[in-house]
């Protein structure tokens, strides 16, 4: 299975997304894994038309608490039946908000606990403590989005055979192969590139999924 994931970050008002769910169009093909990770309070409106487009949703963040007294926070369980994903230790999380390795931990643990699939980003050179960090036995149920901090949002894509090296180097700690995908600057003109990479299983596209025709774009030169 490979998988193409739409981070819109903290973009876009729910007329805007509405708006690209109105103009996105891309073939379904069984193999391919669309995800749509739209902001929080778009979920809940977005989720019917995200299904009859063939969109899978997933949460940007989760807390990594469960229910009770933690103001502003979402817990996994509000989630449960909204989604089936959710971005965990994005970069920018982990940059701007600060969430450590633990932090990111705790929230896989209550992502699986209601059964969310988390897709944790990693980066070099960390990405052993960050893996790491992880309760073994939540290993097999994780995807893993290996983002070059020198890549996301610069134009700047990594190399693609170093993306795959990567990409192994991730299963090899892990001792199971769990989809790992690439995210950083990926466009229409360079995702086959790593689509031919035989240990990355998909891609996190940020700036490239703000435009639904660019998006479709990307999708349709993934086919
Ligand atoms: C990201 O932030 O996850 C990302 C891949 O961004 P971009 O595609 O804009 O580099």
């Amino acid at each position: 299975m490979t998988y193409l994931i739409a981070n819109w970050k903290s973009h876009k008002t729910i007329v805007e997304a509405q708006h690209w769910l109105d103009e996105f169009s891309a073939p379904p093909h069984p193999d391919i894994n669309l995800i749509l990770a739209p902001p929080f309070p778009h979920l809940t409106a977005l989720k019917q038309a995200a299904s009859s487009h063939g969109l899978s949703l997933a949460a940007q963040d989760i807390s990594p608490f469960p229910d009770g007294a933690y103001t502003g926070a979402v817990s996994a369980r509000q989630l449960e039946g909204l989604v089936e994903y959710v971005l965990l230790g994005h970069s920018e999380r982990r940059r701007y908000f600060h969430e450590t390795h633990q932090d990111v931990a705790n929230k896989v643990a209550q992502a699986l606990s209601v059964n969310l699939t988390p897709i944790v980003c990693i980066d070099q050179p960390y990405l052993s403590a960050q893996l790491s960090a992880i309760e073994p036995v939540y290993w097999p149920h994780l995807i893993v989005a290996y983002e070059p901090l020198s890549a996301i949002g610069t134009g700047d894509p990594e190399d693609p055979s170093r993306a795959n090296t990567v990409a192994r180097q991730v299963k090899d700690i892990l001792s199971v192969d769990v989809p790992v995908i690439y995210g950083g600057s990926a466009t229409s003109d360079n995702i086959g590139t790593f689509f031919s990479q035989p240990a990355l299983a998909g891609a996190l596209i940020g700036q490239s999924s703000l435009d639904p025709h660019t998006f479709a774009d990307l999708v349709k030169s993934s086919l």
